[in-house]
Formats: structure tokens, C-alpha cells, sequence
């Protein structure tokens, strides 16, 4: 089967990730409609190649300098508003959208349910692989279903929330089906009310603050810009990719051994509205994984050309020409200390690929 035309070879991905590494994909291809993305696999497939899926990069390290097999950017346009039922209304977007844009002009409709989700970089058709969430939202909440090419069966199906298995930042598309769909639109149960006053601190201290009772859904996506500005270094400015790591969660009982020993935790920090920790159904406890870099002292910490935060534990920074490794070996001694201090085993958030990993399943 003879390579299609919109596939190139050697392409660089730097510009096309916002940790900006200097990876270099053996073959790329953009990817506008279905049929070039069915296409693709199926060529990748006949020639026997690793595929990879990429979308606006925000979630993804590339474990090496060379990406050997074939990267997919995911460019599916589409901005629909379907049927709507009392005061709901399904929003449709094609993968390749803009989540934020989106976000942007589904409120520019009229419609409330995505401002908490404002500024989270990335395409659509990334935020149901990692079920993003943030100021008390999930995407899961808002998900109606979506449409994918499952690429072990060759063809374009429709999934729903059961399907998806949605839960504290993974889903499905992470775990047992990890490189079985390629999400090609996204659609969205939003609505026409306007939107509950948040509840999550920092935003009720902002409104506060300002003395506005019942914000309105631009209101509410203008706080999450300001606060979120505040927050995390922009990956235009500084390259990252947000929280390098999951906030852990630990049984009661750990918890209670940890705040005997640190009982700090209990306290917020000062400038945070909260302690870094979060009471959860079933004797669970969720930890601020930025809480317990802090506490090793690491803000700031500086290994080769990768960087922590100045402000913020959780985001690691490219500062100059970072390679894979210095930032993978920044992640082994981060992960290793806060292990030997707090017997807490921290996960990554982002998507570590190589090409040996990210072969579909058989
Ligand atoms: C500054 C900053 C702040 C952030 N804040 C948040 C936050 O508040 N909350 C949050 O949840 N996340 C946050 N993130 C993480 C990130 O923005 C989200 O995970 C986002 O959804 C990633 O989108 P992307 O298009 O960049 O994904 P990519 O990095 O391109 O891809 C991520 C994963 O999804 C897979 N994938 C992508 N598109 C598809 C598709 N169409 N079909 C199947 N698989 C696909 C990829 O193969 C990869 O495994 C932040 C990141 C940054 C840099």
C-alpha cells in the first residue's frame, strides 16, 4: 500500500508540544477529515508502523529524541449546536478544535457548563482521554458521547459515558483501550440556565471579593482566566505542560500516620485558600502533590536545562534545550523523594510516549 500524499517523513514536533522537546517524528501526518485519518491508519497498519496520536501537545513528553512510527495531529474542525431538550442544548465539536476557543464561544451562544474549564490548553478531542477537570469541574459531568475510528475493527463508532469509564483523570482512552480510538468529535450536554455560583474557594473569594452574587458564565470563565494566570507559567512564555504529577490518594489510615508526623498538612500554606488535603467517600484521602514537593524544598530545583517552578511544585520547565532525559531524571528524583519522606508513591500526569509503548493493542 503506497504511503498517502499528506504523510511527510523526519518532521520536527517541537513547535507542536508545549514542553517544546526537540523530538523528531519519523513520519507525520496533519490529519483534516475521516477518511484521511482512516486512510493513515490503514496504511500504517498494512506497513506494520506505530501510530501516535497528537493534538495540541499540552499532555505529552516524547521519551527520546526520535519518534520511530508515525505521529497523527489530530486538525478535525467542526462547531455545531444540535438538538436541545428544555433547557439543554448538544454542542458537537470536531476533535481538532480549540478547547478553549470553544469554551469561548459556546458562552458567546448563550450557553453555561464549560467556564470552569476555561484556558485548559489542549484540542477537543484530548479532554475525554484525560476527563479534564478543574474549580470543581469534570469534563464527564458535560459529556454527552463522542464519535472515534476503532482502529482494531476498522471502523467510525459512537461511545457514551458507560462506555468511556470516566473517572479522576483517566478514562478508558488511557487504560484498557489505550491506542484502540482515535476521537474524531466530541459532543456536549450544556446548557441555557445560567450557571450555579461556583463553590470552589478560590473563585468564591474572588466573587467575594467583588461582591457579584450570581456570576454569570462570562464572569465566571474571566475569574478561572485571572486566577489560572496567577497560577501556572504560560506555555507560551515558559514551556511546560501544567501539573507534572497526579494529586495522590491515600487510605485513612495512611493519612493519619502522615499528619501525626506532618501536621502542617492540615493548615493551608500561606496565599492558598486550602489545605492540601481533600476528605474523600470510602476513607480516602486526596493529597496536593504540589504540597508534598514543597515540602521537600524543591520549588525552584534545577536539573541540566529542567527546571521546578519557581512558584508553582507541580509544573516542570523547559529552559532552554531540555532533553527527554534531564527531564525524566528530574521526575525519578522528585518521585524518589517524596517517597522516602512521605511513603507516597507520585504518578505523572502527562502522557509518556516512546515509540516502543505507544504501539496499539493487539
Ligand atoms: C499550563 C497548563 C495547564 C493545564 N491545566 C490543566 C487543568 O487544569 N486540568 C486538566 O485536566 N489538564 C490540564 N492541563 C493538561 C492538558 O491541557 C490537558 O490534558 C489537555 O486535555 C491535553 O490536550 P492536548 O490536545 O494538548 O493533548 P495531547 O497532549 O496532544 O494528547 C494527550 C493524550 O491524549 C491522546 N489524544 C489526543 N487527542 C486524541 C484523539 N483525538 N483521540 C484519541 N486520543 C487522543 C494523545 O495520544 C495523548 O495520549 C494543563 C496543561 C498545561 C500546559
Amino acid at each position: 500500500m503506497q504511503r498517502p500524499t499528506f504523510i511527510q517523513e523526519n518532521i520536527s514536533l517541537a513547535e507542536l508540544t508545549t514542553f517544546k522537546l526537540n523530538v523528531v517524528a519519523e513520519y507525520f501526518g496533519n490529519i483534516a477529515t475521516t477518511d484521511q485519518l482512516a486512510a493513515a491508519v490503514a496504511w500504517a497498519k498494512a506497513n506494520e508502523i506505530t501510530f501516535f496520536i497528537l493534538s495540541g501537545g499540552s499532555n505529552t513528553i516524547f521519551d527520546g529524541e526520535r519518534y520511530e512510527g508515525l505521529v497523527l495531529h489530530i486538525d478535525i474542525r467542526d462547531y455545531k449546536l444540535l438538538d436541545s431538550y428544555d433547557d439543554d442544548q448538544i454542542l458537537e465539536v470536531g476533535a481538532g478544535e480549540d478547547w478553549d476557543e470553544v469554551v469561548a464561544r459556546s458562552i458567546d451562544d448563550g450557553l453555561s457548563g464549560l467556564e470552569l474549564l476555561s484556558a485548559i490548553p489542549g484540542l477537543c478531542g484530548s479532554a475525554p482521554v484525560q476527563n479534564i477537570g478543574a474549580y470543581g469541574r469534570e469534563f464527564d459531568q458535560i459529556f454527552e458521547s463522542l464519535d472515534a475510528l476503532d482502529t482494531h475493527r476498522n471502523e467510525l463508532v459512537q461511545l457514551g459515558k458507560d462506555d468511556c469509564q470516566f473517572s479522576y483523570r483517566t478514562s478508558i482512552f488511557k487504560s484498557t483501550a489505550r491506542g484502540r480510538y482515535i476521537i474524531t468529535a466530541v459532543r456536549m450536554r450544556l446548557n441555557r440556565r445560567a450557571p450555579d455560583p461556583p463553590t470552589y474557594k478560590d473563585l468564591v473569594r474572588y466573587f467575594g471579593e467583588r461582591v457579584i452574587g450570581q456570576p454569570t458564565a462570562m464572569q465566571i470563565r474571566e475569574a478561572v482566566i485571572s486566577i489560572r494566570q496567577a497560577k501556572f507559567p504560560n506555555p507560551q512564555q515558559v514551556p511546560n505542560v501544567g501539573s507534572f504529577f497526579k494529586n495522590p490518594i491515600i487510605d485513612r489510615e495512611h493519612f493519619e500516620r502522615l499528619e501525626k508526623t506532618f501536621p502542617q498538612i492540615n493548615e493551608p500554606r500561606p496565599g492558598w485558600s486550602q489545605p492540601a488535603r481533600w476528605f474523600l467517600p470510602n476513607d480516602q484521602v486526596k493529597i496536593g502533590a504540589g504540597w508534598l514537593i514543597e515540602e521537600l524544598d524543591l520549588k525552584g530545583y534545577v536539573h541540566g536545562h529542567v527546571k521546578v517552578d519557581d512558584n508553582h511544585a507541580l509544573v516542570l520547565e523547559n529552559t532552554g534545550q531540555a532533553s527527554s532525559k534531564e527531564l525524566l531524571e528530574l521526575r525519578d528524583i522528585i518521585v524518589q523523594r517524596v517517597y522516602e519522606k512521605f511513603q507516597i508513591k507520585l504518578e505523572v500526569e502527562p502522557d509518556i510516549v516512546s515509540s516502543a509503548t505507544s504501539k496499539p493493542q493487539a
